[in-house]
């Protein structure tokens, strides 16, 4: 089998598993001495074809890690997509990941970056690091959470270049904190190996099991109350429940372990605040708090949770809608897990911005709505 075959087959591999890929989250790679060929920004590891991949210079990708960038984030990143967009070979109508510089630092052929569910409940946890430490000691490269793009690029590469010369090998498995994991390997058997020794060291001793998440359709007055407030505007909305969502929509307490993104992906689909409103509320409340919410964040609210109710999803197409429900879901998941690790860790404010203000992501966004 040629080796872009192989890239296709692991890449629907991995995108066909809900546990591996949610929404259209994780990115995968093949590279040769001079190229390297990744997933394009936006389109899905599901189902993907030769089409949805760009081939990269590893020449000119390389230069990008010597050269040296603005102090500014937003003008740095637009030097750094401007080099990268450079460094394209074929088709240059497609942008390349915004983690392309990362896949070319691993020093393996194949790497495939994932945010599982069950990854994240440990990666969004407050005893990380303790964890992936014991769990994984020198198996593993751990990363605290660093703004993407080119300063994870840098922290990355400084932290690859220490780990190789602690252990005198390429680290296979690199867990970056409130993200994902990447797994490298030159076949696609050991790629295969090391994500299911991932899961079985992180699934061990696990006591938790999280709530039913088949999510059922539900109607109550604030959810046809939010419905005709935001179908006047041209939005749908959805409104579901399930054990899971009941899990955290009990109280404000409960909801607060919740109540902010885990990783840069979330905020992505579901932005960075959602909506939480209290019990029986009259239709004309409930739309005062959408629009209280509106004018605070600048944004209408995406995600809603009615206390001892349902979870409501706002959004501007179905396939939208989707994307929010699947991957507001897998928060409430990463939450129940986390708590295996001493509780859940979000996102603080500082990152959360970052992303908020990144062109890049805003890309994602529109090509993953367009669809
Ligand atoms: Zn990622």
């Amino acid at each position: 089998m040629s080796d872009l075959k192989q890239l296709i087959e692991i890449s629907r591999y991995y995108g066909d598993d809900p546990a591996y890929v949610i929404a259209g989250g994780g990115n995968t790679s093949y590279k040769d001495e001079q190229r390297l060929w990744i997933k394009a920004s936006g389109i899905p590891l599901a189902g993907i074809e030769k089409s949805g991949f760009v081939c990269l210079s590893r020449e000119k990708l390389g230069k990008i890690e010597l050269a040296s960038y603005s102090e500014d984030s937003v003008l740095r990143e637009e030097q750094v997509k401007s080099d990268m967009q450079k460094a394209i070979i074929s088709p240059e109508n497609l942008r390349p990941s915004v983690e392309t510089s990362l896949h070319n630092l691993i020093d393996f052929s194949f790497v495939v970056h994932t945010h599982p569910t069950l990854v994240n409940g440990l990666m969004c946890s407050n005893h990380v690091k303790a964890e992936v430490e014991s769990r994984f000691a020198s198996d593993a490269l751990y990363v605290e959470y660093t703004d993407p793009g080119f300063i994870l690029f840098k922290e990355v590469q400084e932290r690859i270049l220490a780990y190789k010369e602690q252990f005198g090998k390429a680290p296979a498995i690199i867990f970056l904190q409130n993200h994902g994991v990447f797994v490298g390997a030159d076949s696609l058997e050991e790629i295969r190996a090391l994500y299911e020794s991932i899961m079985e060291r992180i699934g061990s001793g696990l006591d938790v099991s999280i709530p039913d998440s088949e999510a059922e359709v539900y109607e109550s007055e604030a959810s046809l109350a939010i419905e005709n407030h935001f179908a006047s505007r041209g939005f749908i909305s959805k409104a579901v429940r399930c054990a899971l969502v009941d899990h955290f929509s009990d109280s404000m307490e409960q909801y607060q372990k919740i109540a902010w993104p885990f990783s840069p992906d979330i905020i992505v689909y579901c932005k960075s605040n959602y909506l939480f409103i209290g019990e029986h509320l009259e239709a004309e409340l409930v739309q005062a708090a959408c629009e209280q919410f509106e004018q605070t964040h600048g944004y209408y609210p995406k995600v809603i949770i009615e206390e001892k109710g349902g979870l409501i999803v706002i959004e501007e197409n179905e396939r939208s809608v989707k994307n929010v429900l699947e991957v507001y879901l897998d928060q409430m998941k990463i939450s129940v897990l986390s708590e295996n690790f001493g509780g859940p860790h979000f996102m603080n404010p500082k990152q959360i911005r970052f992303i908020d203000n990144w062109e890049v992501e805003h890309y994602r966004r529109k090509i993953a709505k367009k669809g």
